[in-house]
């Protein structure tokens, strides 16, 4: 069995040599409907309705999972979530609907590996659902479930320029999610191998052949988009190669759009290296170019696709108004978004809020929402008896328990990388087992350090009831914690934005957040008096474990001592709005900003 769990419930998977005992299986996902289910207000410390949680427990059909599954219970067969996909149909269209393009590196659910992945499909379908037509363009990376995409086929086949000679390319055409999507397939070894990153071919390269691949396929099948929107350092020499090459070519209308998620990567690359995708990489070693400032004198001194992207694009944006801030009086590249001052907007990210919906999502036991939060107890049972938090033995006739009340449940889902506070995780681990409380931390690390750092968490942990440290990725069972949670934690030392706290609310979980880039934008101090309409969750400044601590206090005294107000802070953060059809508005006024009419 793939190893899942490392020093897992039983200690043993570490050493990937269990056997997982089958006991049963799931069956079939509980559906709550008013039919079964009177909505009774039930959050923290009420009394469970046990009469009426037996009837629906008590069905045939219902099978509680257990750590000794031999599946675990996140790796299901679990309904197709396209049927449930349903396109936002009373959005009223924009008048002037624009034709997007974006190129990227990831998309979610198929190529996904933070939140790169979730802002370019939310963003994508809140543009379509408002009239406007959108493409995107994907690496056909070898570890994409082709079953996740509908209508694939072969469009398609041209040649790329790559250093020094054309390679066979192929496009092909697909939908995912809703969304149409091109896929470009080299015929050398890029974009092979079992992940979207960190395959054994060189991805600075790889990336700049896919940049000049997408060009080079909206010229050939005579594609002029009004805007193209790159994302990140690895489609930074998009807007180089458009400017300086392919409207010399026959691409004339486009406007690019860059957008910075992140600036911890800035996409460092030898002028050589860039020479390879056909510009002449020594013309952008220069101070206005693409050079990397920190490298002048060095030898060899090195330029940067971000920086290059800044410059070359009509309009940057980045993904939050704090976050902004932050760029422009911080870091190397200041100096140079200052300079673009004038096409530098801060743009608060959405959620896909169909594919974030507890009304409806296939991976959970489940479903609920802000009017009808029932199912959401249902949700924490469920994934505290899946990982063995609560004892299954005592808990004969399967009830949702009382239990389930007493004990928050706190959940990080998180890259393991130094951007998300690792020290404050590991205290948040120490100090929520002092409190009482019970934590699932789900993370990929990648780095060896890291990974070491948090096995031995895990394996100091994972025994005993309160502390589940779970290292891989999986979006299933990020969907079951979001809704399983009680509190998200978010303790960045910087963050952009910020997915996971609003993806939690939306599920129902308060977030304890670092004040930090759009993680200040999203949540707002419970104990902040001058500021009650907007108050959602608990946010600390220091980046010491003290702060986090007294955050992590106040949530839990909040939870234990004020069983009213927590249910109705619950309530609250169901109900905010950070849909993308909230914040696309402001992508599109960027759009028509800067787009020719044609
Ligand atoms: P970043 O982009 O820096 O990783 P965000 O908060 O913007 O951070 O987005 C993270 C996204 O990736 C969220 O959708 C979160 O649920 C998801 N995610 C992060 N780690 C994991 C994991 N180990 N398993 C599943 N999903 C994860």
């Amino acid at each position: 069995m793939e190893c899942a769990l490392v020093g897992n419930l039983s200690n043993t998977c570490f050493l990937n040599s269990i056997s997982w005992r089958v006991v049963r299986q799931r069956k079939t996902r509980m559906l709550y409907s008013s039919a079964n289910f009177n909505a009774p207000p039930l959050f923290a410390h009420s009394n469970p309705p046990i009469e009426r949680t037996l009837a629906v427990f008590g069905s045939e059909e219902f099978v509680w999972p257990s750590p000794a599954d031999e599946i675990p219970f996140w790796k299901n067969t679990f309904p197709s979530r396209d049927a449930r996909i349903q396109v936002p149909t009373d959005i009223e269209k924009d008048s002037n609907p624009i034709h997007i393009i974006h190129v990227t590196a990831e998309m979610a659910p198929i190529a996904k590996v933070g939140g790169l992945g979730d802002v370019v499909t939310g963003l994508a379908r809140a543009c379509l659902s408002r009239g406007h037509a959108v493409d995107v363009m994907l690496p056909f990376y070898e570890c994409i479930e082709k079953q996740q995409i509908n209508d694939l086929a072969l469009i398609t086949e041209y040649n790329t320029f790559y250093d020094g000679s054309w390679v066979p390319t192929n496009a092909y055409r697909g939908v995912v999610s809703g969304i149409p999507v091109i896929f470009i397939e080299p015929s050398n070894e890029f974009f092979k191998g079992q992940n979207v990153y960190g395959g054994s071919y060189n991805e600075l390269e790889a990336y700049l052949f896919f940049s000049r691949a997408c060009l080079e396929w909206m010229q050939v099948a005579g594609v002029q988009p009004d805007i193209i929107h790159v994302h990140e350092w690895q489609t930074g020499a998009l807007p180089l190669l458009y400017w300086d090459m392919y409207q010399n070519l026959s691409l004339q209308k486009p406007r690019v759009v860059f957008s910075i998620h992140n600036m911890e990567h800035f996409g460092e690359c030898r002028k050589d290296q860039l020479s390879k995708c056909g510009l002449d990489g020594s013309i952008y070693a220069n101070v206005d170019k693409a050079m990397d400032d920190r490298t002048i004198g060095h030898n060899p001194e090195r330029l940067s696709l971000l920086k290059g992207g800044i410059v070359y694009s009509n309009a940057v944006v980045t993904v939050s108004p704090t976050y902004l801030k932050e760029t422009l009086c911080s870091g190397w590249l200041a100096s140079t978004l200052l300079r673009n001052r004038e096409k530098y907007f801060g743009i608060l990210n959405g959620i896909d809020t169909v594919i974030w919906d507890p009304a409806n999502d296939v991976f959970l036991p489940a479903n609920f929402h802000a009017q009808k939060p029932e199912g959401k107890k249902i949700c924490k049972y469920y994934v505290q008896r899946g990982l063995g938090l609560v004892s299954d033995g005592s808990l004969a006739g399967d009830p949702v328990p009382y239990i389930t009340d007493n004990v928050p449940l706190i959940v990080c889902i998180t890259r393991l990388v130094a951007q998300k506070g690792l020290h404050l995780i590991t205290q948040a681990i120490k100090h929520t087992e002092e409190l009482g409380g019970q934590m699932i931390v789900l993370g990929k690390a990648y780095d060896d350090r890291v990974q070491g750092e948090f096995e031995d968490l895990a394996n100091s942990h994972n025994q005993g009831s309160s502390i589940r440290i779970l290292l891989m990725y999986s979006e299933e069972l990020s969907h079951m914690l979001y809704a399983a949670a009680d509190m998200v934690l978010v303790p960045s030392i910087y963050e952009p934005c910020g997915l996971a706290q609003m993806i939690g609310m939306r599920y129902g979980a308060v977030p304890v957040v670092r004040k930090t880039g759009g993680l200040a934008d999203t949540v707002f101090d419970m104990d902040d008096s001058s500021n009650r309409e907007m108050a959602n969750g608990f946010v600390f400044e220091g980046i010491d474990e003290g702060s986090l601590n007294c955050a992590l206090d106040r949530a839990f005294r909040h939870y234990r001592e004020k069983t009213d107000e927590w249910n109705s802070i619950v309530q609250k953060v169901m109900e905010i709005d950070n849909s993308w059809n909230n914040t696309a508005g402001k992508y599109i006024e960027t759009y028509n900003s800067i787009r020719v009419r044609w």
